[in-house]
C-alpha cells in the first residue's frame, strides 16, 4: 500500500494537484494522451477520503470498459487500502444493473430478472435486453424523483474517465446523478473521441460548463509516455484540427538522443509485414537465431516481445503481420475489436443453454448445447455446424472461469466481453486496432496501413464527410500516441481491399507532420553512423 496522507500528492506535478486537490463542485479535467488522467483520478478519490473527510462509500468512479474498471479498482487499492473496498467503481451498465437490482419492481421486473442474448425470446417481466440497462432506470428516474434526491444523497461525488465517449442516454443518466452544482468530476480529451459510430457525441464533454454551473476547468499539458519526437508528431498531427482551443502537449522529459520516427513505403501489404519482422528482430536482437533467453543475455536487453504493439485500422490487416511474425517463431497476442455476442451462433448457444435447463459445470452443457442445436437447427438460424463449434470452443474458457454460474456467463456474453482477453504480461507482440489501443502504452509501436483511404477509412461509394474524417484522424492521433519510446509507420503502395489489388497513396494525415521528425527506413541512403544510434531505445 501506498502512503496515505500529507504525501499523498507528492507523487503529482503541480497541475496534477491542482486537479486532484481541486474543493468540491464540478470539474473538467482536460488531458491529453499520456499526461496521467487514472494516476490524477485515482488519487483525488484517494485524497479526497483520507484528508477531506470525504467517506469513500459517498464516491461512484464511472469508467466505460470492464478492463478500465478494474485497472481503476487495483490502483485504487494500492492507493488506499482496504478502504478502496466501499468505492463503488462501475461501468455504465453495471451501473444500471445495479439500479435495476434495487428498483427491479418499478421497471415491472421480476426480482429474479436476467440479461439476455438479442434472438432470446423475450418474457416480458423476466427477460431484459443489454439496451435496457440504460434505458429503464433512466425511465425510473424520469418517473420518481424522489430516487433521484436518494440517488444523490448516496453518491454525493461523482468521477468519469473518458467523459469525451458518453452517448446521450450515459449523459441523461449522469445529469440525474449529479446536480448542476454537484460534485462532478469528467476528465477526458475531445481529440480522443473515436466512438461516434456507437452513438457517443464528444459536444457532452464540449459542452460541460454549460450543463454544470459554477464549473472549473483544469488542463494537464504534461505527457509522462512518449519521447519528445512522438509528442512532437502527434501534436501537429491534431493541433490545427483540435477540439480543445489552445491545445498543448509538453514532454516530460527531453532526452536529445530519442529516436526520430520511423516510417517505411512498403510495396505491398507482405513488405509491410516483413518490414515489421525485420525490426522486431532488430530491436530484441537477432531472433531468428536465438531464443528469447539467449537474446535477453546477449544483449542484455532494453526490448523484449511485450513491449512491442503492432496496430492497425481494420482486423483484416493483422493476418500478414501475425503470419510473418509467426514463421520466424515471434509468440504474438492479438485483440479484436470483436464481441463475443457477434460472433456467429454464440447467442444462440447461450439461448440453447438457458433453454435446455439442468445443471453442473457450464463446459458440459454448453458442448451438449452445441451438438442438440447441430442437430436441431433452431428456425431462421443462419450459422453452419462449423461455426456453432467454434463458437462452442470460443465460449469455452468462459464457462470455464463462470463454473456452474449461468446467469453470470449469459451476462458477460451479453454486456460485450470481447473475444480476445488481453494479457499485459505475456512475452509476446500485441496486435490491436486502433480502438482497442485506447489508454495503452507501449515501449515500440509499429502503426500499419497508413494510407488514404484506410486510415482515413473510405468505403467504396460512400466518400466520408467531414466528421468522419475528423473522427479517423483522431484515431490516428490515438494510434501515434501510444507509443512510448520508438513508434514506426508504413503504407504499402498496393493493398488487396475489396476484391482487388489497389493502388494506395500514404494518408494525408502524415503529411501535417514534419519530414524532418521521419527516419526514412529502407531506403536507398547509404547507413550513417547516426542511424545505427537512432534505433536503440
Ligand atoms: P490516455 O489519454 O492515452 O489514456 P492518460 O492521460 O490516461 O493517457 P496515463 O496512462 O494515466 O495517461 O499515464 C501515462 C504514463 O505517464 C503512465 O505510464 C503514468 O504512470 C505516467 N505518469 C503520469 N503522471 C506522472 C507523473 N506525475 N510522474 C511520473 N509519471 C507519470
Ligand atoms: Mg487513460
Amino acid at each position: 500500500m501506498e502512503e496515505v496522507g500529507t504525501g499523498l500528492l507528492d507523487r503529482l506535478d503541480a497541475m496534477q494537484r491542482v486537479a486532484a486537490s481541486a474543493p468540491g463542485g464540478p470539474l473538467l479535467i482536460v488531458a491529453g494522451p499520456g499526461t496521467g488522467k487514472t494516476r490524477t483520478l485515482t488519487h483525488r478519490i484517494a485524497y479526497l477520503c483520507a484528508e477531506m473527510h470525504v467517506f469513500p462509500e459517498t464516491c461512484l468512479a464511472i469508467t466505460f470498459t470492464r478492463r478500465a474498471a478494474e485497472e481503476l479498482r487495483h490502483r485504487l487499492a494500492s492507493l488506499m487500502g482496504p478502504v478502496a473496498d466501499d468505492v463503488t467503481v462501475a461501468t455504465f451498465h453495471s451501473l444500471g444493473l445495479s439500479i435495476l437490482r434495487e428498483q427491479y419492481a418499478l421497471a415491472g421486473l421480476a426480482a429474479d430478472f436476467t440479461i439476455t442474448a438479442e434472438p432470446e425470446e423475450a418474457i416480458p417481466g423476466r427477460v431484459i435486453q443489454l439496451d435496457d440497462l440504460i434505458t429503464l432506470p433512466l425511465e425510473i428516474l424520469r418517473a420518481h424523483p424522489s430516487l433521484v434526491d436518494k440517488y444523490r444523497a448516496r453518491w454525493s461525488w461523482v468521477f468519469v474517465d473518458e467523459y469525451q465517449d458518453v452517448d446521450a442516454g450515459q449523459y441523461e443518466l449522469l445529469r440525474f446523478l449529479a446536480p448542476p452544482d454537484g460534485n462532478l468530476c469528467a476528465i477526458g480529451d475531445p481529440d480522443q473521441a473515436i466512438y461516434s459510430f456507437r452513438g457517443a457525441d464528444v459536444a457532452f464533454f464540449l459542452s460541460f460548463a454549460r450543463d454544470f454551473v459554477d464549473s472549473r476547468v483544469v488542463r494537464l499539458t504534461r505527457n509522462y509516455r512518449s519521447s519528445a519526437p512522438i509528442i512532437a508528431a502527434a501534436s501537429q498531427a491534431i493541433t490545427p484540427w483540435s477540439l480543445v482551443p489552445g491545445r498543448r502537449m509538453d514532454p516530460a522529459k527531453v532526452d536529445l538522443d530519442a529516436p526520430l520516427i520511423g516510417r517505411y513505403s512498403a510495396s505491398g501489404a507482405q513488405d509491410e509485414a516483413d518490414f515489421v519482422v525485420r525490426t522486431v528482430d532488430e530491436l530484441v536482437g537477432g531472433l531468428s537465431h536465438r531464443s528469447r533467453a539467449d537474446t535477453r543475455g546477449v544483449t542484455g536487453v532494453t526490448v523484449s516481445f511485450s513491449d512491442i504493439a503492432v496496430l492497425y485500422r481494420t482486423d483484416a490487416q493483422a493476418a500478414a503481420v501475425v503470419d510473418a511474425l509467426a514463421r520466424v517463431g515471434v509468440p504474438v497476442q492479438k485483440r479484436s475489436h470483436d464481441r463475443l455476442r457477434d460472433r456467429a451462433g454464440v447467442t444462440a448457444l447461450a439461448a440453447e443453454l438457458r433453454l435446455s435447463g439442468g445443471s453442473g459445470p457450464l463446459a458440459a452443457r454448453l458442448r451438449r448445447a452445441a451438438a442438440a442445436l447441430t442437430e436441431r437447427p433452431a428456425l431462421g438460424i443462419t450459422f453452419t455446424p462449423d461455426e456453432l463449434w467454434s463458437a462452442a470452443e470460443l465460449l469455452s474458457p468462459l464457462a470455464v472461469r463462470c463454473g456452474e454460474d449461468l446467469e453470470r456467463f449469459i451476462t458477460e456474453i451479453v454486456s460485450g466481453q470481447e473475444v480476445d482477453a488481453l494479457d499485459p504480461r505475456a512475452e509476446a507482440v500485441t496486435l490491436l486496432t486502433l480502438h482497442a489501443a485506447k489508454g495503452l502504452e507501449f515501449p515500440v509501436v509499429f502503426l500499419i496501413g497508413c494510407e488514404d483511404g484506410l486510415l482515413p477509412m473510405r468505403f467504396p461509394g460512400n466518400p466520408p464527410d467531414d466528421a468522419a474524417i475528423a473522427e479517423e484522424r483522431r484515431l490516428f492521433f490515438v494510434g501515434l500516441t501510444r507509443a512510448q519510446k520508438r513508434l514506426y509507420v508504413s503504407h504499402a503502395a498496393r493493398r488487396f481491399r475489396y476484391g482487388s489489388e489497389r493502388e494506395c497513396s500514404p494518408t494525408p494525415f502524415l503529411a501535417a507532420i514534419d519530414s524532418g521528425l521521419f527516419d526514412r527506413l529502407g531506403e536507398t541512403e547509404p547507413v550513417r553512423p547516426r542511424d545505427r544510434q537512432l534505433r536503440l531505445l
